[in-house]
């Protein structure tokens, strides 16, 4: 290889366009429209070709033209006017200093393996990356102190091209990191700043790039730098490419390399949030980073860490978890536990569901979930899931107390309206009603919008869809060779007064994106119905090692290359943030058919809802939240059969039955002066009600008031006098451990209190008037732990036909007094039959310490024994 000096070539903006540097740099850009413009004044088809990126485009740009722009009062007026804008951003008050007035701001870092801000930094996949992309968005508006923390892949995730039998081929493009809105972070000499990551046998290094989100700064590893050998250089290559050991790579870099870049930058983070599994090494190392600098064990480490450290999951398929075998945790961690204090024995167990099955693989999400205090599944729904899925872990609790919450997904408004809506949002909610968007009093002026207003706004963005699909299905044609004749046909498909209905994600077979194939002459008809016609538009990447899911596009392309439908079918390529825009705010229908309960949130059908779009959709993922029969459709009954093609069959008879009878009347069904009145309708209670709902500041709100606000007290708290609170802690958790066994509930009795008479439960004759008051009695062993050391409760509620209490509630017991010498103690409680049927009612032991973040904490309970 010769020797090549490497260097950048910067362009040379002349003096009075200085600015545009400035606000090509910060992807702020990104929901705000009218900067956007200004990029597109400069150049509109570079604008295109450079694919949105201002800063590439800054870079392309001919000096002529620059010269010109130079001299151009009203592009500098505009410029200024975006400079202007972004810079009052940045120093404007925030929803933050006023609702937590601290005087000590904490630091969340939130960690993730993909980020979707903008189709110009292609490190995301799909809905994963732009939930965090949005995320950081609602961030930097509600200005809460965070930062990201990611990888800068070096081809991002794959371009897609179907081939002419409709066969998805994938490439991938190189991203050319020094033409990007992103920045090395350089030390003081001006080199850049670099992190070192041990694997084995070598260290690894990482450059970091930062990417400003607004206020927000996400910082992105990338390891393809000189020191590193080519293998280490690829670990930064692509997102969710090669096999599990380049995945574990990726992880470690992302985990323990992420936190160590924050402390090279001077960043200590307050709490960590994981978004998925993949960050979780994270919690490791801030264990080991917590052990060296303050001389603890690894059990006292973790209880000041964990109480820091926040968890979203959001696997739901035993298929898909992100999990590593043996023989790869001991090649990459062989050298790592030790300094954890721990083990390898102890260390597997950290990521096993079975502590001792020694064949069990290592998985990232039960990491992750042992090492936070706080978990949240992302829909109620998944809460729920996940609570059955990941009970395990607290074994002997009740799948509804299981400590996992759930905080539902939201998007971020601006990022998703068209400039149509937005500016009826503008004009009929009030000028600050993106400041307000929780507020459903402001939604609740949507009624003021006149129908004819949001149609016509509706319409425009219709348009604006099929003039792009029609442009996207040229090229597609192009490139497939296609002739002359079929070209001008792409020009010819698609109808902008049909019922358009969009259906756009991963084709992965879960989402069944074939399922509206089912019936092939029954679509027919729907879609060649003279006077009513309905037309689809599809897009979406199956994974590249998903044949199954390949199979589907291929079956879709096939079905809309028939004479009698093609016209309104068709397919785009290359789904990405650009597409997703154009869909969510075009089509008059999103359609939703995953195979229940799969789907852990979606939010595609809400960018859609906030445009006006109704969705359609089977009773999965945020959904059975989203639905108001005013607003949208249900595909099924929510039942789950266990028969997948009976299943299948049966949704996509009643998708066709919803189309025939209640959706296409409805579109068609027109007032005097042409306007779908009743549509209209439930376009404004579909906005109305998700519109509030399913934002990411809603979102964003809800982590700070749930999770990062009591982590980081608690942090605080136990990190505070040089730890003494987490060791106590720690020791106290121990002493019940190692106690635990030796507790036993014995001596339940139960009187009715019925009046005057105060008599025992007659266990042969267990009636009960409603009203009546049990008092419960139990004489407890607890050695040589303290009663305050327990929580001693009566749990009760109604009993299925084996007698188990299914859904019950807990109420405390009081400690009474001590029972002789031996630590037995007698606690009471009571209790009312407040509802009539079949009924029980058992006690239970739970450790108690006020430095829990739950009573589940430790994972302990003790039932009676029957
Ligand atoms: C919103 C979005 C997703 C996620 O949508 P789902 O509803 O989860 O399918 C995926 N990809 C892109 C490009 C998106 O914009």
């Amino acid at each position: 290889m010769p020797s090549v000096r490497n260097f950048t070539v910067l362009p040379a903006l002349p003096d009075s366009l200085q600015d545009l540097d400035y606000v090509a740099r910060n992807v702020f850009w990104a929901w705000n429209p009218q900067v956007i413009e200004l990029f597109r004044r400069i150049d509109p088809t570079l604008w295109v070709s450079c694919g949105h990126n201002p800063v590439k485009l800054l870079g392309s740009v001919s000096q002529t033209r620059l010269q010109a722009l130079a001299r151009n009062d009203s592009f500098l007026n505009e410029l200024k006017q975006a400079a202007d804008a972004l810079r009052a951003y940045l120093q404007s008050s925030t929803w933050y200093e006023k609702a937590c007035p601290q005087t000590s701001k904490p630091v969340i870092a939130y960690f993730s393996a993909e980020f979707g801000l903008h189709e110009c930094l292609p490190i995301y996949s799909g809905g994963l990356g732009i939930l965090a992309g949005d995320h950081l968005k609602s961030a930097s508006d509600l200005g809460i102190p965070l930062v990201g923390v990611g990888l800068m892949y070096q081809k991002g995730y794959f371009r897609q091209h179907l081939n002419i039998d409709g066969w998805q081929q994938e490439s991938y493009v190189e991203n050319d990191a020094f033409n990007m809105p992103i920045e090395l972070v350089r030390k003081e000499s001006g080199r850049p700043l670099t992190v070192s990551v041990e694997y084995p046998g070598r260290s690894v290094q990482a450059q970091i790039w930062c990417v400003s989100v607004g206020r927000i700064k996400l910082y992105l590893l990338d390891s393809n730098i000189a020191p590193n050998s080519s293998v280490d250089r690829m670990i930064t290559s692509n997102l969710y490419g090669g096999d599990r050991e380049l995945r574990i790579r990726q992880e470690i870099l992302l985990g323990i390399g992420g936190l160590k870049a924050l402390l090279a930058m001077g960043i200590e983070p307050t709490v960590c949030h994981m978004n998925e599994g993949h960050a979780a090494f994270m919690a490791l190392e801030r264990i080991r980073q917590l052990r060296s600098a303050k001389n603890m064990t690894f059990d006292e480490a973790v209880e000041a860490t964990r109480s820091g450290n926040v968890f979203t999951v959001h696997t739901l398929v035993k298929a898909g978890l992100d999990e590593f075998g043996v023989e790869l945790m001991d090649k990459y961690f062989g050298g790592y536990f030790p300094h954890l204090g721990i083990n390898r024995r102890q260390f597997l167990a950290l990521g096993r569901m079975l502590p001792d099955d020694d064949s069990e693989p290592f998985k990232m999400p039960v990491l992750a979930i042992r090492l936070s205090g706080y978990v949240n599944g992302v829909s109620k729904l998944h809460g729920q899931i996940s609570r059955e899925m990941w009970g395990s872990l607290w074994p002997g609790i009740p799948a509804k107390e299981v400590p996992i919450i759930s905080i539902t997904n939201g998007i971020h408004l601006k990022t998703w309206l068209s400039e149509e809506i937005g500016g009826l949002y503008q004009r009929y909610l009030g000028p600050s009603w993106s400041e307000s968007v929780f507020d459903k009093s402001v939604w609740n002026q949507t009624d003021q919008i006149p129908d004819e207003e949001l149609w016509s706004a509706h319409q425009r963005c219709k348009d604006r869809l099929i003039v792009f699909a029609r442009k996207r299905l040229m090229a597609q044609m192009q490139r497939r060779g296609r002739c002359h004749g079929e070209l001008r046909q792409a020009e010819e498909v698609l109808d902008p007064k049909a019922l358009t209905i969009g259906f756009a994600r991963r084709f992965a077979s879960y989402k069944r994106g074939d399922l509206l194939l089912k019936d092939a002459k029954r679509l027919a008809r729907l879609l060649n119905d003279p006077d009513r016609p309905v037309q689809f538009i599809f897009a979406g990447k199956a994974h590249p090692k998903d044949t199954g899911g390949k199979e589907i596009i291929r079956h879709i392309i096939h079905f809309a290359s028939e004479e009698a439908v093609r016209r309104r079918i068709v397919f785009l390529e290359d789904y990405d943030m650009d597409v997703a825009r154009f869909l969510v705010r075009g089509v008059d229908v999103w359609l939703n058919n995953p195979r229940r309960p799969m789907e852990a949130s979606g939010t595609s059908g809400m960018k859609a809802a906030v445009n006006g779009v109704l969705n359609m959709s089977t009773l999965d993922g945020w959904w059975p939240e989203g639905y108001i029969p005013e607003g949208g459709w249900v595909i099924g009954d929510g039942q789950d059969d266990p028969s997948q093609d009976y299943q299948d069959m049966v949704e996509a008879q009643a998708i066709y039955s919803i189309l025939e009878n209640e959706v296409v009347p409805l579109y068609y069904t027109r007032s005097a002066d042409n306007l779908p009145r009743a549509w209209i309708g439930k376009m404004k209670a579909t906005i109305k009600w998700v519109a509030p709902r399913f934002n990411t500041h809603r979102m964003v709100a809800e982590y700070m008031r749930r999770f990062y606000n009591p982590a980081a007290a608690r942090y605080r708290y136990l990190a505070a006098e040089a730890m003494t609170r987490a060791k106590a802690f720690s020791r106290w958790k121990s002493e019940i451990r190692e106690a635990w066994s030796q507790f036993a509930v014995r001596d339940v009795t139960v009187h009715v209190n019925d009046g005057p008479s105060d008599e025992q439960l007659n266990p042969r004759q267990p009636q009960l008037k409603i009203g009546t008051e049990l008092n419960v009695r139990a004489l407890v062993k607890l050695g040589h732990v303290r009663p305050e050391d327990v929580c001693v409760e009566l749990y009760s509620g109604p009993t299925d036909s084996w007698g188990n209490i299914q859904e019950g509630s807990p109420t405390p017991m009081r400690h009474e007094q001590r029972a002789g010498d031996d630590g037995e103690h007698w606690f009471t409680g009571m209790m009312a039959c407040k509802a009539t049927g079949q009924h029980g009612v058992a006690v239970r032991v739970l450790p108690n310490h006020p430095d829990q973040v739950n009573p589940y904490d430790l994972g302990l309970i003790l039932w009676e024994k029957g």
